[in-house]
C-alpha cells in the first residue's frame, strides 16, 4: 500500500476545508492501494479555519497533521513546511479551496504507479478562468521568464503536483527564503508528466492573490532565477554612450559645415530626464538584488509554527 501525503495550504478557508476533507474521504476511504496522510498548514488564518481543521482531525481515522503558523507567512513558506512534515511515498500539493478537486489526485497517483520513469505529475491550466487581460499578462510573464532565466516554466503549470520522495528531498534541499515554487520545481529537474485541467470556481471566500501580489510574485520569480536584468544596466549604459557619441558628431557637423545653431535648452532637459530615469531604473534593478541578498543573509526561519496537532497514534 502506497502512502500519499497531501500538503494543503489553508489561509482563511473556513467552509472549504470540510468540503475538501469530504472529497478526500469519498475518494480514498475504500482504497486498497493508497492510504492518506493529510498535512493541513494553517497560514495564520483569522477565521474559523483552525477549529474546523481540529474537528476534522478528531473525527477521522486518516492521519491528519495540522501545523498552525504564528502569523501569515505566505503560500511558499506553507509549502516548504508541508514538505518537511510529509512522510508519504508520494506527496501532493493541493489548495484547500476546492478549485483543485482532491479526487483528481487519484489519477496522478496511478500515473506514478504505472510509470517508474515519471517522478512528478503536474496539472496545468489548459484554459484560464480569469479575464482575457489577466491571461494575456500571465502569458507574457511566462514568455519573459523563459527568455531571461535558466529555468523553463510550462505555460499554466500550477503547484498542483504529485511527486516521489526523491523530488521532495530535492525541493527541501533548496533552503532559500525567497521561494518561488514554480521556478524551484523547474530548477530541480526530474521527469515531469503534464495533465491538462480547468480549475473550478472557488466554493467559499476570495482569492488571496490580488494584482499587486501577483506583480510582486512575478518580480520575485525573475530576480530569484535570473541575473540578466543586471546585465541590462550594462547594455543600457553602452547604448546610451554610443548614442550620445553619435549625437555629438551630428551636432558638430551641423555647426562646422552647415552653420546651424542647435537650440540647447529642450535638448538638455530631455537628456537629463532620460539619463536620470535610466539611472534610477538601473539602481532599482540592483536594489532588487541587494534586498534579496539582505533577506537571505539574515537567515531568518522560513516559517514559525505556533501549534502542532496530530491524530497520528504513532506520534502521540
Ligand atoms: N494561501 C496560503 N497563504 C496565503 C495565501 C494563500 O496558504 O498567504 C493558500 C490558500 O488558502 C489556498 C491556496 O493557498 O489554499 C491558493 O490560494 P488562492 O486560492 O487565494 O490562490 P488562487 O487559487 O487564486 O491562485
Ligand atoms: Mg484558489
Amino acid at each position: 500500500m502506497k502512502k500519499i501525503s497531501m500538503v494543503v495550504p489553508c489561509y482563511n478557508e473556513e467552509g472549504n476545508v470540510k468540503l475538501f476533507f469530504e472529497d478526500v474521504l469519498n475518494t480514498y476511504k475504500d482504497s486498497k492501494k493508497y492510504k492518506i496522510e493529510l498535512i493541513f498548514v494553517n497560514d495564520g488564518s483569522s477565521d474559523n479555519t483552525l477549529n474546523e481543521l481540529k474537528e476534522i482531525s478528531k473525527t477521522t481515522d486518516f492521519v491528519v497533521k495540522i501545523l498552525s503558523f504564528s502569523r501569515n507567512f505566505g503560500k511558499e513558506s506553507v509549502l516548504y513546511a508541508g514538505l518537511k512534515a510529509a512522510t508519504g511515498d508520494y506527496t501532493v500539493l493541493i489548495d484547500a479551496d476546492m478549485q483543485q478537486p482532491p479526487r483528481m489526485t487519484l489519477k496522478m497517483a496511478e500515473i506514478l504507479d504505472a510509470d517508474k520513469l515519471v517522478d512528478c505529475v503536474c496539472y496545468y491550466q489548459e484554459s484560464r478562468i480569469e479575464g482575457k487581460l489577466m491571461s494575456k499578462i500571465k502569458g507574457m510573464f511566462y514568455g519573459l521568464m523563459n527568455k531571461v532565466s535558466d529555468v523553463k516554466l510550462k505555460q499554466g503549470a500550477s503547484d498542483f503536483r504529485m511527486f516521489r520522495k526523491n523530488v521532495k528531498e530535492a525541493l527541501l534541499s533548496l533552503e532559500e527564503r525567497c521561494r518561488f515554487t514554480k521556478g524551484i520545481f523547474s530548477w530541480v529537474g526530474f521527469n515531469t508528466s503534464y495533465l491538462p485541467y480547468t480549475p473550478l470556481e472557488r466554493v467559499n471566500g476570495t482569492s488571496k492573490w490580488g494584482s499587486y501580489k501577483l506583480f510582486k510574485y512575478a518580480l520575485e520569480g525573475i530576480v530569484s532565477f535570473s541575473t540578466k536584468p543586471l546585465k541590462l544596466a550594462t547594455i543600457l549604459g553602452l547604448v546610451l554612450s554610443l548614442l550620445s557619441g553619435i549625437y555629438l558628431f551630428v551636432v558638430l557637423i551641423q555647426k562646422i559645415f552647415i552653420g546651424i545653431d542647435i537650440p540647447g535648452y529642450p535638448t538638455i532637459i530631455t537628456l537629463i530626464l532620460l539619463i536620470g530615469g535610466i539611472q534610477l531604473f538601473c539602481i532599482g534593478i540592483i536594489g532588487e538584488y541587494i534586498s534579496k541578498i539582505y533577506m537571505e543573509s539574515k537567515k531568518r526561519p522560513i516559517y514559525i509554527v505556533k501549534e502542532e496537532i496530530t491524530n497520528d497514534k504513532k506520534v502521540k
